[in-house]
């Protein structure tokens, strides 16, 4: 029988996801079917429900329910925890396991695919909101010299700031204290760019940066990537590869089979400038 998986998010029109899944199961030989989900507002644990008493193995979550799947799980793994919400859910009989990909997929994309190691480097992550959050302990896993968050309600970066003490050396502020800083690589977490909006980082940040990466994908040159390329940073990227990289974490995990993303970013690819 056919092994069913989906994503589920509102609005689900956008999600690449069945595409991205479709293309690893034909290239792994897999017999899966993945569909999209439009989980009603307010109303996602009877939709997931009705998913597994009809067979479903796996879910991919998106916007907004990564909090409602954390709170549905049964188990719930490190990662997730630090970032308060899952974008993957595994099923085993009662069991509803829970995994937050997002910050291995990103770590995974700067480090293997665009080939930037963030060991000794100085980072800058804009944004405190869930995306920053999965970002936090991958980061920190690589041993930044030091990894300051930047976000507009600056209590948040604090927050964060806080939860990585133990891990590395990390620091929260707001934008201003970001004035006659450089960074190495720059990541814009926040949502700005959705609304094609820049959020307010002094160019001079760019100074001798080696990467600037937007995590909003499909977007092209977004006001964030204008700022850096227009500050003479060589090395610009948009979230694609971690759309791919998170994707096959989570295949792996329920297939037991790591699909190589390369043809995925190809397909899905905007040229940025
Ligand atoms: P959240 O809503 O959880 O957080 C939004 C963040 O953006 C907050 O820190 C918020 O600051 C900040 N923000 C919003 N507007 C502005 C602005 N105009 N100026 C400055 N800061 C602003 O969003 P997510 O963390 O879920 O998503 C963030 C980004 O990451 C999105 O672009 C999303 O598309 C992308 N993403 C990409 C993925 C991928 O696979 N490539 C996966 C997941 C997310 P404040 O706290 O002050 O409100």
């Amino acid at each position: 029988m056919t092994d069913r998986y989906a994503v589920i998010g509102n609005p689900i029109g956008f999600s690449k996801s069945p595409l991205i899944h479709g293309m690893f199961a034909q290239a792994n030989g897999q017999d899966i079917e993945y569909t999209a989900i439009e989980g009603p507002l307010g109303g996602f644990a009877g939709a997931v429900d009705a998913f597994r008493t009809a067979g479903g193995l796996g879910l991919n979550i998106t916007a907004p329910f990564k909090l409602d799947a954390f709170a549905y799980a049964t188990e719930r793994s490190g990662a997730q925890l630090l970032a308060g919400a899952a974008n993957a859910m595994k099923f085993e009989g009662d069991r509803v396991l829970a995994e937050n990909f997002d910050g291995v997929g990103l770590v995974r994309d700067v480090t293997h695919n665009l080939g930037c190691p963030l060991k000794g480097k100085r980072v800058l992550l804009l944004g405190a909101g869930g995306a920053a959050r999965g970002a936090l302990l991958p980061f920190l896993e690589q041993e930044p010299a030091e990894l300051v968050i930047a976000n507009r309600s600056v209590d948040k970066a604090h927050e964060l700031a806080a939860i990585g003490a133990r891990q590395g050396r990390v620091r929260g502020c707001g934008y201003a204290e970001l004035e006659g800083q450089t960074f190495d690589v720059v990541f814009n977490a926040t949502s700005a760019s959705l609304r094609a909006e820049l959020p307010p980082v002094p160019a001079t940040v760019f100074a001798n940066c080696g990467l600037a990466y937007e995590l909003a994908y499909a977007k092209g040159l977004t006001p964030f990537l204008r700022l850096a390329h227009n500050a003479g940073v060589k090395r610009l990227a948009d979230g694609v590869g971690m759309l791919a990289e998170q994707a096959a974490e989570a295949f792996a995990w329920w297939r037991g089979v790591r699909p190589d993303t390369r043809a995925v970013i190809d397909k899905l690819t905007v040229p940025l400038v």
